[in-house]
């Protein structure tokens, strides 16, 4: 396959950085148009990132003399690229993502601006992948020709919402409390300050609580004309702490539901569970995209993170709860499975589906 040239827009912060380093040779996709803020615009990527590089590889060699652009260059984009990833800050995703979907560049988005847009489709694609058949009507609502918005949920849904709509098909999913620790890198750098974080947990972190409880709710939703309805069978209370982890967020979960399943089913689902990028093959997907250890002390964000190129979501402490059915514990990378990977799976599912061609 001829790889697709693409563009990352704000590709110099934590998360720009990740897909800058998990697209090193990528088998489908060839980084060739980077654009940021304007302290860094006119930069070579190198000289942008010096002192503040956070991946543990290099700066891979075809990236690190590209110059990057004003995001107002988008005809420059529009000649270098077939679609690009949006890592961009929420306020300034807000005012470009639309203006590229409309120059005819297709938008894979992080940002959390058109999670509710109501035909933007909020992808984890071993769950949701039909509501992309909502991107014909999105485009022609606007009169897009090639462009369009794709966006995957917050980082911290990623740890729970596999595992949970695993057993959902079977036995309805209908309460969950959800206490989140969340890793720093989730804020971006700087992000919190080390005086706040370390030797300490702030129970507290902007709007996240609420991003955890109505994601879910689009995520399992069904398309309805041109919009996207939400389900409306599911209670969700959540609790989010940000903690001294560099990278990993971890969900403690308590669960009702409308049957209960015993715990051998529960752990045969999970076990069992495939979705779509699996059936494709796609090059990110886990191969097991829900993984159970059975020692009383796991998952940890540390040992776990990287299970399966970090695309994975762990799971553990499955148990009886004194208050709702279950308790379990679930684990995933927030910059990967929760940001870039997340994203780039997204963007191969649209590729082998056909919504993204040169
Ligand atoms: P970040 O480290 O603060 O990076 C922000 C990026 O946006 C940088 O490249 C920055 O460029 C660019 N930018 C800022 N203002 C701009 C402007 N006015 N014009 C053009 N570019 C501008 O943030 P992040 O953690 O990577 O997050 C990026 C997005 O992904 C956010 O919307 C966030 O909510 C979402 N997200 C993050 C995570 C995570 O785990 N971190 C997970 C899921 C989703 P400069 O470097 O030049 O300033």
């Amino acid at each position: 396959m001829k790889k697709f040239n693409i563009g990352i827009l704000g590709a110099t912060g934590m998360v720009g950085q990740n897909y800058i380093s998990l697209l090193e040779n990528h088998p489908w996709f060839n980084v060739t148009w980077l654009s940021a803020s304007e302290r860094s615009a006119g930069k070579k990527y190198c000289e942008a990132v010096s002192g503040r590089w956070h991946m543990q590889k290099e700066i891979p060699s075809q990236v690190k003399n590209l110059r990057i652009k004003k995001i107002s260059d988008i005809a420059d984009c529009k000649a270098n690229c077939d679609f690009v990833f949006s890592a961009l800050d929420s306020g300034v995703a807000k005012e470009f993502e639309e203006k590229y979907a409309k120059a005819g560049i297709p938008v894979v988005s992080n940002a959390s601006t058109h999670r509710h847009t109501k035909d933007v489709p909020m992808i984890i694609p071993e769950i949701n992948s039909r509501h992309l058949e909502i991107i014909p009507g999105q485009m022609k609502s606007h009169g897009w020709d090639k462009g369009f918005i794709v966006v995957k949920p917050n980082c911290s849904l990623q740890s729970y919402m596999t595992p949970l709509f695993a057993l959902h098909e079977k036995f309805g999913v209908e309460k969950a409390i959800i206490s989140t620790l969340q890793a720093v890198s989730g804020a971006g750098h700087p992000g919190v300050s080390s005086f706040d974080i370390i030797d300490n947990v702030v129970p507290y972190i902007g709007g996240e609580e609420e991003k955890s409880e109505k994601e879910p709710l689009k995520i399992l939703g069904k398309i309805d004309g041109n919009e996207i309805k939400y389900f409306d069978g599911l209670e969700i209370s959540a609790h989010c702490n940000r903690v001294p982890v560099i990278d990993g967020h971890l969900a403690c979960v308590s669960v009702k539901f409308r049957k209960k399943p015993s715990k051998e089913e529960i752990l045969d689902l999970w076990e069992k569970f495939r979705g779509i990028p699996q059936e494709l093959d796609l090059p990110f997907a886990p191969k097991q995209p829900i993984i159970y250890r059975d020692e009383a002390d796991r998952p940890q964000p540390r040992l776990d993170r990287d299970s399966d190129k970090g695309m994975a979501v762990t799971v553990g402490r499955l148990r009886e709860c004194n208050v709702f059915d279950y308790r379990f514990v679930g684990l995933s990378h927030n910059t990967v499975r929760g940001a870039a990977g997340g994203g780039i799976l997204n963007a191969e599912l649209l590729v082998k589906q056909g919504y993204i061609n040169r």
